[in-house]
């Protein structure tokens, strides 16, 4: 079908994005529906981002009301919910400073800054960067350097310097790379793009440990698993080890542009100094009240308690998937961010579920991604199955 919409787009956007033929107009709860009234059952949330879903009244009018006041301020001053976010998501994430940004990206930018100025505070010399293989941590130049595909990396190289990748759940290649120019390590506890592999317990204590006994910064990437997605408010709580920086975006702003990056007192002490950083946008009025709003209601709803009661439903429906069919070789995963491998082309099993309106994402491996609205309940788990069954047995 020839859409004038999607003509424009077609026309005048840089064709970066390989879109599917879907004009989207509104949402409501895990539902999206186009143009042409169809409905889709969400579960890829805009990539992780929606996880109060659609269409959430109260935060709709607090940010609402937030723009009829002020939106924009520059951080020359301050703004009412500023100090209000920033201890609201520090209490939540665990950390003790934080800097808004405006999405994941810069939030790991932020975090590679700010170990790198932790070492030239300290006069440690230290600037290398240890990263994962298969890791994603955006599309900037730092945080491209770190993230280890190939594919996003080569064309823009030569990249940020002194950055090595170790083998994503072996500690000894991790060791393996560890010098006295070691500056900060970072990994996602989960790791989204790559194919949904989460760490082990022994892997994240084994890193906590490495970066203790050498002086080295350990930074997590919680953009994508963090903010009640794998069961804890942010996946290293889940583990119980604690990075020195932590990242954070996605579903922190349901949607909202707003990521974060922060630190514990140690590392804000003697990192980034006044004039090292900033952000013209970064932790505007509408950005901190959605951050401020959207905890709030993450509380009150108990939405981690939610994840912890429902997605033991979705592991064992896609376990039996794993079971029944040919093409469904394993599920991976933890909580509400989950994915299988399976055999057919990944690709066109994507778009068929598009077409039996049905959104999930893929990620590298062969993987077919499931990071639906947190508020997700049983009976679309069912729907999210019939569909997924449908397209991948005929
Ligand atoms: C999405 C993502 C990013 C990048 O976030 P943007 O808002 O797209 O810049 C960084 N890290 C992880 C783990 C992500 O999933």
């Amino acid at each position: 079908m020839v859409n004038n919409k999607i003509q424009a787009a077609e026309e005048n956007l840089i064709h970066v994005y390989n879109r599917f033929p879907v004009v989207l107009d509104h949402g409501e709860g895990m539902y999206l529906y186009d143009t042409d009234g169809r409905e889709y059952l969400d579960f890829a949330a805009g990539f992780a981002v929606t996880g109060l879903g659609y269409d959430n009244k109260e935060l709709n009018e607090a940010l609402k009301d937030q723009i009829d006041k002020l939106y924009h301020t520059s951080n020359l001053y301050y703004h009412e919910n500023c100090g209000k976010a920033a201890r609201e998501l520090n209490r939540i994430c665990g950390m003790d400073r934080v800097f808004f940004t405006n999405s994941g990206g810069e939030a790991v930018e932020g975090a590679l800054k700010s170990a790198r100025r932790y070492a030239y505070t300290k006069g440690t010399g230290r600037y290398e960067f240890i990263a994962m293989e298969h890791s994603f941590h955006g599309r900037t130049f730092g945080a491209v350097s770190v993230t280890g595909h190939d594919s996003y990396r080569e064309p823009f190289e030569p990249l940020v310097p002194g950055v090595r990748f170790a083998k994503f759940n072996d500690l000894d290649s991790v060791k393996n790379l560890v010098n006295d120019k070691t500056c900060a390590i970072i990994l996602e506890p989960l790791q989204g793009e790559g194919g949904i592999n989460l760490a082990t317990q022994e892997f994240m204590e084994g890193i906590r440990k490495i970066c203790d006994e050498n002086g080295i910064l350990m930074i997590c990437d919680e953009v994508q698993c963090g903010m009640g997605r794998t069961g804890t408010m942010f996946a290293w709580q889940g583990f119980g080890v604690k990075p020195d920086i932590l990242t954070m975006a996605k579903a922190i702003g349901n949607g909202i542009p707003v990521g974060a990056f922060a630190m514990t007192e140690e590392v804000a002490g003697n990192s980034l100094k006044p004039g090292d950083h900033g952000a013209t946008y970064g932790g505007n009025p509408l950005a901190c009240t959605a951050v401020k709003k959207v905890i709030e209601i993450f509380e009150r709803e108990d939405i981690v308690g939610h994840v912890n009661q429902v997605s033991p439903y979705l592991t064992r429906k896609l376990d039996e998937l794993v079971d029944r069919l040919g093409c469904v070789a394993e599920r991976r995963g933890k909580g509400l961010m989950q994915g299988l491998k399976i055999t057919k082309p990944v690709a066109e099993v994507n778009r068929r579920c598009v077409q039996e309106g049905l959104l999930v994402i893929q990620a590298e491996g062969n993987v077919i991604r499931f990071v639906p609205p947190l508020i997700v309940e049983e009976k679309h788990i069912d729907e999210m199955i019939g569909k997924l069954k449908r397209v991948l047995t005929e």
